[in-house]
């Protein structure tokens, strides 16, 4: 660096802005300390010593060299120009919508939301939390029903676990058949029959008059339905309700501001997607669903429900209620197999709806219900007829033989258009539609100048001299979104100080590292971040004709190509839109492959018991029986087990799922000859690839014996966490089970066969986010990649061997290493000091550090994954973070300090602690709360105090709390 700039070569100045030590945290001095501290020289001996030599890769990925960020950029850019933004009213449950800038601004492009967890630490993530509540409350108040969870994937999969939930909820009625109105969606009929079929239920598609006559366990309605029309579903619903069967109703948020509530009809769940509040439609995803049901279902509902309760000094708090802070516990006896799901997607529509207010929102539905009703009178001017006469916004409007030519004029116009059927053309309104785009819709109608006066139609409406789509009686008439908490920031100023108020009650990874172990919290950078929001990837339809979204098609070519140089594999499919759907998408590849070789006898699933919970999840929704193989004491898959288990069902197996390195933080020796032993008898290798981060660059999966392989791209790939999603799960599959891979029925995925079934409601998933993966691999190229691999790998052994003596690491390699994560075993620590995991993640918080993953795979153990962007700065704050802990620890352990009245038991610790003018504790208020140097420079305070989560179970309450709650 003091060399004269002068004369050094051009080529190396430019390479001091290279991303790959952007992204990555320790610099040269740092990598050799550390390297140091293990009494190694160099990187290369690292990796000789953690990774097995026989599944070592001996040449460099098939990746590019690394781009700056500025040359990626450019080149993206160049892609993202190939899309053409046509203006769409293909509706489907998509449709443009205004994202309120303050909401892109401070949420949408904000680390401090989307770098954030899944809310497992409550008393720091109240702030999303309360996003969260207030998301409930929405989907509550608009369905009218009685509870709400906390969002899933989207609408299809919503749909599915509707059915799920009703099968398991409705005991009297055995029959295995579901119906679904003809009415619905394409797209979600598609994703119920995929689920239902491994399910093994059978699914009627009629129209809704046939319920009655449909013997079934449960039916699913559309309401609009997807052509548009609207009809009171009361009778229908008390009608199935006589027969014991339970009804879902698919809705659409916006129509709810307007219409009477599938609630007031007598729906028992209801499903549907909150994209039109204000998610960019992003050509599928991600988007939030939303799921709501009646109270008495509450035990076996999917997803996560945030509920109310209080904290140690008796204020209001929030957190994960009942069984869905740890779903996955439940492992195969699950009520569904999903981790991460939509969180930032479902906290920016509650925003939405917060910022426009229930006036505001029933403006907007007002205004697109009355383009709607001006569009058909025109049209009925012009003497087209309409399929139905209640409508919300979108039209079915009757052109015969004229379908196709209309549709083309519309093409040549920039204007997407709806094929039904043979002989109708769908037309569907949104918050964007303008007057001008209506009236270019009639001269499209009319070939030329339609010759209407749009503001006389307009007149005539509002005097009701013309049938408007909507009559009164069925309106809703109940005042929805009451609560304070919509009714109080309509002023931008008020807004941006709501979102930063919750913010700042959050860590995320703006503050602080993220140890999250299995997790890869690692940095989202800006660069990749920043072309998620540009038009060309957020404002396309996913039906939109194909030729439109040619920028996308190259994105997508090119990220399947880099994933498979990742992996080792031969295909990737970028359907599924979480790890947990990769699971799943997986299993049906496996299952189909069986079936084409006529192996249907084989319906076994080895899972080794350090699985995570998703797995055994994901294998009971294909039918597959899980049979759990046991762990050796050096917490490797225990091959005599294992071995036993595949002579006693031999042919009966259909796969093992086995994720590595291991949740346990190893690179098992074995691994090679588990693969060869299930493949021995026929059987299929899963591996999970959620621990990809060890790997790339180093191992392949696809190489040493995998068959098939999700990768959480919000884990390895760069997309921030949202605070408990979106994500991505693709997965990568062997030339074998290429032919099995997820098709999608409306918008036809290439070299895909619509009999695979369609896991996700979009062809390509979360579509929109994929960039952010593309970025990250560009600009860390071939060598970055790799590299990547190396700093993650020994980031973990730099805390392993500092933590090492003063707590035991559970299980290493035979050399002594760690893979990219560390378990900590806290057992013995608990038994001399009664000091348990949860005092001493409630601790960290004091310090400013989110807890580790706590208790899994291993109860009593603490899960610690650095990964490869933290710097040895930051990675030796958490260690001495963690050292101080166990001095305090120790002084329990002597019988100095007494475990009740301790810091670590009474942690976290609040501004109402130190302000508290009766402090009595045997330790300091700054012991308290600034236990170590760097927090006089900065600190965030929990906002609440250690929360007590039996009492909010016993009390359950998951919609809003009044504000003299909160202000208590
Ligand atoms: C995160 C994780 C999953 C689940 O992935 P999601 O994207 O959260 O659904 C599965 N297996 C392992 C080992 C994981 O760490």
């Amino acid at each position: 660096m003091t060399q004269d700039f002068r004369r050094a070569p051009l080529a190396e100045l430019a390479h001091h802005d290279a991303f790959i030590q952007r992204h990555t945290g320790p610099d040269a001095a740092q990598c050799t300390a550390m390297l140091n501290s293990l009494g190694l020289s160099s990187i290369d001996s690292l990796i000789e010593k953690t990774v097995p030599a026989k599944i070592r890769l001996g040449e460099p990925l098939a990746l590019e060299t690394a781009k700056s960020e500025v040359e990626a950029l450019a080149e993206l850019k160049a892609i993202a120009g190939k899309n053409k933004l046509h203006k769409s009213f293909i509706g489907m449950g998509y449709y443009d919508t205004h994202v309120p800038h303050v909401i892109l601004r401070n949420v949408l492009e904000n680390p401090g939301w989307y770098t954030a967890y899944t809310p497992y630490q409550p008393e720091i993530a109240q702030g999303r939390l309360e996003g969260l509540l207030n998301f409930q409350q929405m989907i509550i108040d608009l369905t009218g029903m009685e509870l709400a969870n906390a969002s899933m994937l989207d609408e299809g999969t919503a749909a599915a676990e509707a059915m799920a939930m009703c099968k398991r909820q409705n005991k009297k009625n055995r029959s295995d058949t579901f119906f679904v109105a003809a009415d619905t969606h394409p797209q979600t009929i598609a994703v119920v029959k995929t689920r239902a079929e491994h399910f093994g239920f059978e699914v009627v598609v009629d129209e809704p008059e046939a319920l009655a006559n449909t013997e079934c366990f449960g039916a699913l309605l559309q309401y609009p339905g997807t052509t548009g029309e609207v009809r009171d579903l009361t009778d229908i619903i008390s009608a199935a309700h006589e027969q014991n069967k339970l009804v879902t109703v698919a809705s659409d948020l916006l129509a709810l501001m307007l219409l009477k509530s599938p609630g007031e009809m007598g729906a028992d769940v209801v499903i549907g997607t909150n994209q039109r509040f204000g998610v960019p439609i992003g050509f599928g995803g991600p988007h939030a669903a939303f799921f709501a049901f009646r109270e008495a279902f509450k035990r076996n509902a999917p997803g996560r429900i945030i509920g109310v309760s209080i904290d140690s000094r008796g204020k209001t708090a929030l957190r994960m209620a009942m069984q869905t802070r740890e779903q996955h516990i439940r492992r195969e006896k699950a009520n569904s197999n999903i981790c991460t799901s939509q969180v930032l997607l479902a906290v920016m529509s509650v925003f939405y709806a917060i910022y426009h207010g229930p006036g505001g929102l029933k403006r907007i539905a007002e205004r697109v219900a009355r383009l709607t009703d001006t569009l058909a009178a025109g049209l009925t001017e012009r003497g087209f007829s309409l399929a139905h006469e209640r409508y919300f916004d979108t039209l079915c409007v009757k052109v015969g033989e004229a379908q196709k030519p209309l549709y083309h004029t519309a093409l040549a116009n920039q204007l997407n258009l709806r094929l039904v059927g043979e002989d109708c053309l769908g037309i569907s309104l949104d918050e964007t539609t303008t007057e001008a785009e209506v009236n270019q819709l009639l001269n499209v109608f009319c070939a030329g100048d339609h010759g209407l006066q749009l503001s006389q139609l307009d007149a005539q409406l509002a005097e009701g001299a013309l049938p408007a789509g909507l009559p009164s009686e069925q309106r809703r008439t109940d005042a929805v979104l009451t609560h304070p908490v919509f009714n109080t920031y309509q002023s931008e100023t008020e807004m941006l100080r709501y979102l930063k108020q919750l913010e700042s009650r959050d860590i995320a990874l703006n503050h602080s590292m993220i140890p999250l172990g299995s997790c890869t919290m690692k940095l989202n950078a800006t660069a990749e971040m920043i072309p998620v929001t540009w038009p060309e990837f957020g404002k396309l339809h996913p039906f939109a004709p194909i030729e439109q979204a040619q920028g996308y098609a190259v994105l997508f070519e090119q990220l399947e190509q880099m994933l498979e140089a990742c992996t080792g594999y031969d295909a990737v499919s970028l359907q599924p839109n979480a790890g947990s759907q990769g699971e799943y998408a997986g299993l049906v590849a496996i299952k189909k492959y069986f079936e084409s070789k006529g192996e249907f006898e084989r319906d076994i699933c080895l899972i080794p018991a350090s699985a995570h919970g998703t797995n055994p999840a994901s294998a009971q929704m294909v039918g597959m029986k899980v049979v759990v193989v046991n762990c050796d004491s050096k917490g490797n898959v225990d091959l005599a087990d294992l071995n036993a288990k595949i002579s006693e069902y031999t042919s009966r197996i259909a796969c093992i799922m086995v994720t590595y390195p291991s949740t346990h933080g190893v690179f098992e020796e074995g691994i090679t000859e588990l693969c060869a032993a299930v493949h021995n008898v026929g059987g299929q290798v899963y591996i999970d690839g959620a621990n990809m981060n060890a790997l790339v660059g180093v191992a392949a999966p696809g190489k040493f014996g995998g068959d098939v392989s999700h990768l959480n791209l919000h884990k390895t790939f760069c997309i921030p966490h949202g605070g408990g999603g979106p994500g991505m799960g693709p997965i990568g599959v062997a030339e074998h089970l290429k032919p099995f891979l997820p098709a999608h029925p409306v918008q036809p995925v290439p070299e895909t066969d619509v009999a695979n079934g369609t896991i996700s409601a979009a062809p390509w998933g979360s579509a929109s986010i994929l960039p952010i993966s593309w970025m990250y691999i560009k600009m860390m190229g071939r060598e970055g990649m790799a590299l990547a691999t190396h700093m993650a790998i020994l980031n973990a052994n730099y805390v392993a061997k500092k933590l090492g003596d003063h707590y035991p690491i559970l299980y290493k390699g035979s050399e002594g290493f760690v893979a990219h994560e560390c378990l900590l075993d806290l057992r013995p620590l608990k038994e001399a000091s009664g000091v348990t995991e949860e005092d001493i993640a409630k601790r960290l918080m004091d310090f400013g550090f989110h807890a580790p993953t706590m208790s899994f795979p291993v109860p009593g153990t603490l899960m610690i994954e650095p990964t490869e962007s933290e710097s040895q700065e930051e990675l030796d704050r958490f260690i001495e973070a963690m050292l101080t802990i166990r001095k305090e620890i120790a002084q329990i352990e002597s019988g100095e300090v007494d475990y009740q009245t301790s810091a670590l038991h009474n942690a976290p610790h609040t501004q109402d602690d130190v302000l508290d003018g009766d402090w009595q504790r045997p330790y300091t208020r700054e012991q308290a709360s600034r236990p170590a140097a760097w927090l006089k420079q900065h600190k965030v305070w929990p906002s609440v105090n250690r929360i007590d989560n039996v009492y909010g179970d016993r009390n359950l309450i998951c919609s809003c709390p009044t504000m003299d709650e909160y202000r208590s």
